[in-house]
């Protein structure tokens, strides 16, 4: 028997990846993952159509959701995995944390239109599947459409990324009120990408010491967005804090993402899964 491939963070177009869930699920199924957890952001409504996929390919769906949160001036995204989706108090908190993003969307393309970009808020919610939903994401590939960046990743290197000139800040929920929602519907909390952050050691150490205080479980050790020695570093801090170490792609789909699902490292040595828990 070969060991269980485990990918615990992926998106779909009920946020801003690229796949309808099902095609999520499917894809996941051909390239060999045993478990898959779909984490839209802010987002839960993909599940239903996930959970069939996978019992139709014969693989283990987990639950998931990755809330938006804002700690300290950074925003931070927090992975719940395992949830009861049908919580109310988790829905009702993902419902206000969403309820933000169409002013944030208007505000953003405000900003690109004094840039002298225009339509942007239009051309944004064409991409978005999901009204609720429109990401930073939806703009990149309408900028790219336009021409003003080759790739995404260049879109935010130019507009979108923190601190660039179509950067707005914006107020999600509290770092406890997401583990509050995730712990209340029965999920494990899971800090996304910990190397993405523009955090120093000391802070990093503080988010650390919070996080598990206020009922945090693991990191995201094995992330897309790790170089290996990365990978190492968090798993260090994992094991210092007793937080539990997951993995997962961050998939958003075709040609978009650096790994694809399914495509990860192993858990460094030393590192307590946290599919132990499930
Ligand atoms: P939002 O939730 O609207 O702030 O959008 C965040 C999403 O934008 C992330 O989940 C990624 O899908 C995408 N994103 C953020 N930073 C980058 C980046 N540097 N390059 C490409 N995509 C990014
Ligand atoms: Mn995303
Ligand atoms: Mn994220
Ligand atoms: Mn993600």
């Amino acid at each position: 028997m070969s060991i269980p491939v485990f990918d615990l963070h992926s998106h779909s177009t009920r946020s801003d990846g690229l796949l309808s869930p099902a095609e999520v699920v499917e894809r996941a199924a051909q390239h060999g993952v045993h478990a898959l957890a779909l984490t839209d952001h802010d987002e839960v409504s993909g599940l239903p159509e996930a959970r069939a996929a996978a019992a139709a390919a014969g693989i283990r769906l987990i639950p998931g959701v990755e809330v938006s949160v804002s700690w300290h001036g950074h925003t931070l995204h927090i992975v719940g995995l395992a949830i009861d989706a049908d919580n109310a108090t988790l829905v009702e908190g993902l419902r206000k944390n969403r309820s933000g993003r169409d002013a944030r969307a208007k505000r953003i393309a405000a900003q690109l239109e004094s840039l002298g970009i225009a339509g942007t808020y239009e051309g944004a919610r064409r991409y978005a599947s999901n009204p609720e939903l429109v990401s930073r994401a939806h703009f990149a590939r309408y900028l790219v459409e336009r021409g003003h960046a080759k790739t995404t990743q260049g879109v935010f290197d130019r507009y979108l990324g923190a601190g660039k000139p179509a950067y707005v800040a914006h107020e999600w929920a509290e770092l406890g009120e997401a583990l509050a929602w995730i712990r209340t519907a029965g999920g494990l909390p899971v800090i996304a990408h910990p190397g993405r952050y523009k955090l120093d050691s000391i802070e990093q150490g503080a988010l650390l010491d919070e996080f598990k205080a206020l009922g945090g479980a693991a990191l995201e050790v094995v992330t897309s967005a790790h170089t290996a020695e990365q990978s190492a570093y968090w798993a260090k801090l994992a094991t210092r804090h007793g937080l539990l170490a997951s993995a997962g792609s961050d998939y958003h789909g075709p040609r978009e993402s650096y790994r694809d699902i399914g495509d990860l490292p192993p858990l460094p040595s030393g590192c307590t899964p946290v599919w132990q828990e499930f």
